[in-house]
């Protein structure tokens, strides 16, 4: 396939894998004492897995794997929030499919559909848009969920429903972004994380200058990386470079595709549309300040939480996780999905506990597609 092929090459990839053993054996790391790379994007995890990269490395790197999965992040509260929306008889709730089956504590979307709810799946807020034209008697919502790859496609469908003046259409706006946790990982004194593989597709919107605290308040590497397995083993490579070098810096391995400085069209609709929350919640993280997005004053008309008075300011937050779910600690690269006294027990695809169980950018379901099921047989 032209334009992939090129990045799954084996015999460069062997000469990649060749010099990252040869720096990592140059700083010092072993299988006793790995170096602790953290691939941000959920997307980079299931690519290290799908390609058996994390067996291929030298043994003293050691993926961890980070929180950048939308779906898996987000929390209870919000989850049985957006089962109340849908609960309305005037509501037609519209949403990605990986977040039909994310449990809250009164079930899931695809729970709540079986039930009767109208609940449908849809590929494009612009999908949503288009419902809410066809019928104008019904109240329709589109379920707002992502990071910054996604923001723009939603602040795009507000901004034409606001031309268009489509009063029965609204966002259950969900939007977080990316820096914020990664601060908050590196300000844990439980964490302990040598240089991180940046997000290629957040990066392709808000360009790399956002990480530049990293390098520069905490002396870490990292490098923002695609995701075909020369681009990551490249990326690891750049990052034990910089470690070998004593540098911290911010690089671009996936200049292709992301710009320095962003994408100014998003950039502009984002800013147009939303603003920072205060603080917003993460499943199995707790509050991190200014992590999540709402809908500005001028276009409160398309906002669900004011339409339907759900979110935050409309009364308690926070939903304790199941017992022995270990999501949050999975998430911030404590420990390894097989670690979880549940994986594979408690919680499997069919019957999950966690979100990271069942989105298509999930820890857990990684493990359990590429090899976890057998481990957890094991
Ligand atoms: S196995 Fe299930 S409960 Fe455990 S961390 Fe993964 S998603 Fe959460």
């Amino acid at each position: 396939m032209k334009y992939a092929s090129e990045f799954r090459d084996p015999v460069a990839a062997k000469a990649v894998l060749a010099a990252i053993a040869r720096t990592a054996e140059g700083i010092g790391a072993t299988r006793e004492k790995p170096l602790h790379i953290m691939e941000i994007c959920g997307g980079h995890t299931h690519a290290i897995f799908r390609y058996g990269l994390d067996k291929l490395v030298h043994e003293g790197v050691e993926f961890i794997h980070g929180p950048g999965c939308p779906v898996c992040v987000l929390p209870m509260s919000r989850v049985d929030e957006a089962l109340q929306i849908a609960a309305r008889p005037e509501v037609i709730f519209t949403t990605f499919g990986d977040a039909m089956r994310v449990p809250g504590t009164q079930g899931s979307l695809l729970q709540a559909k079986a039930s009767g709810a109208d609940i449908r799946m849809v590929y494009s807020p612009l999908d949503a848009l288009e419902i809410a034209r066809r019928t104008p008697g019904r109240e329709v919502v589109f379920f707002g969920l992502g990071f910054e790859t996604t923001t723009p496609s939603t602040a795009l469908s507000i901004q034409q429903a606001a031309r268009e003046g489509l009063g029965n259409f609204s966002v259950f706006c969900n939007h977080i972004t990316v820096p914020e946790p990664i601060r908050a990982l590196l300000d844990d004194p439980d964490m302990r994380l040598d240089g991180f593989i940046g997000p290629g597709h957040v990066s392709m919107v808000i360009g790399t200058h956002p990480y530049d605290f990293i390098a520069r308040d905490y002396g870490k590497p990292i490098v923002v990386a695609g995701f075909e397995p020369l681009d990551l083993l490249q990326s690891v490579l750049m990052v034990l470079s910089q470690i070998a070098e004593g540098r911290a810096e911010v690089e671009n391995q996936y200049a292709r595709v992301v710009p320095e400085h962003g994408n100014q069209v998003s950039l502009a609709a984002i800013a147009d549309v939303y603003e920072r929350r205060p603080s917003f919640e993460w499943r199995g993280l707790g509050e991190i300040d200014a992590s999540g997005l709402r809908i500005r004053a001028p276009y409160r008309a398309f906002d669900a939480e004011a339409k339907f008075g759900v979110g935050y300011g409309a009364g308690p937050r926070q939903v304790a996780e199941p017992e022995g779910c270990a999501c949050g600690a999975v998430m911030t690269g404590k420990i390894k999905p097989t670690a979880c006294p549940q994986f594979g027990r408690g919680c499997t695809p069919e019957r999950p506990l966690g979100a990271l169980m069942v989105s298509s950018e999930g820890a857990c379901a990684a493990y359990w597609q590429y090899g976890g099921a057998r481990a957890a047989a094991e």
